[in-house]
């Protein structure tokens, strides 16, 4: 599926707009329509409902060493300034990012990464640069090399590649050299080996600063850009009442999870959920809602005692994977990977991803909706003590001259003490941390679909529909009149009127009736239920199925329970 596509449809169809559209729109900002605001509701309750209202916290679900409880949260966006000095967000939340002294545009310092994933780049490389030599090895014609980066403009679109173009024989005289002694073969050639190649020389050779990507011009050194959104909170502009928007949802549970113990009666091992808003001041926003500023989260905090957490590490990335795959994501486009034991931060001793194959990235690439993070006792005994145990955060910046913390905790006990075993210990956390826009957008993603279906002569057309699993459609049925007289639509209404009660309904009577199914279609409503002559004689209609095609009759008066039936099962 071309990702253009989906974008047009999404917008003429009500799904997405571009955030203040009518002002030319603002970058990594994105507007739901009437159809997108309910598909991601759809994500949003189907998640806190599997995940939290209708958990069974009295059986022990498969693969979990025991019962646990959920509960929920909705904590503010702006927090005390301390709570991100001590999550480590105020030091390290940040990319490296540099500024054009010529157009003063700001670049990513990673952007030439960004650029080199077209592996299509890296076989016309190799096919154009490797000639084969009568023994069967291969050899490097150096001179191809730098008219191929010539023609492309490979200096222009890929900054490093300037020392290509300004001092090739240089560049290619070491990549000749690596292959000649055989380090580097047409196979292990990629192109960001080549552009690795070229960056050393460049640095090496020309002493030249990676030129910006826009313009060419001068950047300046990489310097940290803290992604987080700054704001005041009171009247006066200063450093002491500055705060920031969250970029995660995560720190609002670890700060209320003494008043949650203590005020509830729930135990641990117990999951506190929250779904909301978070901003990220993301340096290059792109493809489409993937990467935006304002975007919504599911998080989990799931504590438990240290000595079940690696179980419980196993059963929560199980059972989130399953989840994805029940609301729609069933195919092979997602993964579960897990990180390396070099990945992982310090804290962690197990994390894995949730990744989808969006179609706006190169074949073979994913992209993360969620993270399922063994994070340890990391973020409570943060919150407790501050950054003062150099193994819990080896990191210098979280420790002052004196060898305190730089950032103070809050002295507060967030430990928790077993009832029944009378222990005490500071639990440790798993965390599910997924995307609500993400998951929407490979939702999305997965749904579209082009195929023909014959039009109301019969004749085949090639028809687009959106095949949402039917819990998480955004319309969960259409009732047509098949014309708008004889009493058709008094019946067409009230069975309307009924479904409407119950979800999101959908009434038409315009135009012909095969037109009207093709608008339900690209909305993907899973049921279209006409009423017709035969309906005033013996009170049934027709249900049409969105994926099949198939029409059956059924009674008038079993419509809605069926319906209900079907898409809440
Ligand atoms: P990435 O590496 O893609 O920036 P991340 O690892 O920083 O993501 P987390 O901090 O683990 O992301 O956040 C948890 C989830 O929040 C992600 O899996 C993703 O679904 C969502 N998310 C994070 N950043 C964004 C964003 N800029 N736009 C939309 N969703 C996001």
């Amino acid at each position: 599926m071309e990702m253009e596509k989906l974008v047009s449809l999404c917008r003429r169809r009500g799904f997405l707009f571009q955030s203040s559209e009518i002002y030319g729109g603002l970058n990594g900002f994105w507007d739901y329509g009437p159809l997108g605001v309910e598909l991601k509701r759809n994500v949003k309750e189907a998640w806190w409902r599997d995940m939290v209202s209708a958990h069974d916290d009295l059986a022990t679900l498969p693969g979990a060493p025991s019962p646990y409880e959920m509960t929920g949260l909705d904590c503010t966006i702006i927090m005390h300034p301390q709570v991100w000095k001590v999550s480590g967000h105020f030091d390290l939340f940040a990319d490296k990012m540099q500024t054009c002294r010529q157009c003063k545009k700001l670049v990513r310092a990673d952007h030439v990464a960004d650029m080199t994933r077209d592996a299509e780049w890296a076989q016309s490389f190799a096919a154009c640069c490797f000639v084969p030599k009568p023994d069967g090895t291969m050899s490097f014609n150096s001179a191809e090399a730098i008219s191929w980066a010539k023609t492309r403009k490979l200096g222009r679109k890929l900054a490093p590649g300037l020392a290509l173009v300004r001092d090739p024989e240089v560049t290619m005289s070491w990549l000749a050299e690596d292959i000649e002694n055989e380090s580097v073969t047409p196979a292990t050639l990629t192109l960001p080996l080549v552009l690795s190649y070229m960056a050393t020389a460049q640095k090496n050779e020309t002493g030249l600063q990676t030129p910006c990507p826009h313009c060419g011009g001068d950047l300046t050194e990489p310097r940290d850009f803290n992604l987080m959104f700054e704001s005041h909170a009171g009247a006066l502009q200063s450093d002491e009442n500055k705060v920031f928007l969250r970029p995660e949802t995560a720190q609002g549970i670890f700060v209320n999870f003494k008043n949650v113990i203590d005020s509830s009666r729930v135990k641990v091992p117990v999951g506190i959920a929250q779904i909301g808003k978070s901003f990220r001041n993301e340096i290059t926003p792109r493809n489409f809602t993937f990467r935006s500023r304002e975007f919504e989260q599911m998080e989990i905090e799931f504590f438990c005692h240290p000595s079940q957490s690696a179980d419980w590490y196993k059963f929560w990335r199980d059972r989130r994977m399953k989840w994805w795959q029940e609301i729609g994501l069933a195919g092979e486009r997602l993964i579960l990977r897990d990180h390396h034991a070099d990945e992982l931060s310090h804290y962690s001793t197990g994390t894995a991803d949730i990744e989808y194959a969006f179609p706006f990235l190169p074949e073979g690439e994913y992209g993360e909706l969620e993270g399922i993070a063994h994070r340890g006792d990391f973020d409570l005994r943060s919150h407790m003590e501050g950054k003062l145990d150099p193994n819990s955060c080896p990191l210098e910046v979280q420790k002052g001259e004196d060898g305190k913390p730089l950032h103070k905790g809050s002295g507060r006990d967030l430990t928790y003490r077993d009832d029944i075993t009378n222990e005490r210990f500071t639990p440790h956390v798993i965390e599910p941390s997924a995307g609500a826009d993400r998951g929407t957008l490979a939702l999305l993603c997965e749904a579209y679909h082009e195929d023909t279906a014959p039009d109301d002569k019969g004749k085949e057309q090639t028809r687009v529909v959106m095949k949402f699993h039917p819990r998480i459609a955004p319309i969960k049925a259409a009732v047509f009149p098949l014309v708008k007289k004889d009493g058709m639509p008094e019946v067409a209404q009230d069975l309307y009127r009924a479904l409407k009660k119950k979800f999101p309904a959908f009434y038409d009577e315009k135009g012909a009736v095969g037109r009207r199914y093709r608008r339900q279609d690209e909305a993907g409503t899973p049921y279209c239920i006409t009423v017709d002559g035969q309906t005033l004689q013996d009170q049934t209609v027709t249900m049409r199925d969105r994926d099949t095609l198939e029409q059956v009759r059924l009674k008038l008066d079993d419509v809605v329970a069926e319906v209900e039936r079907r898409v809440t099962g």
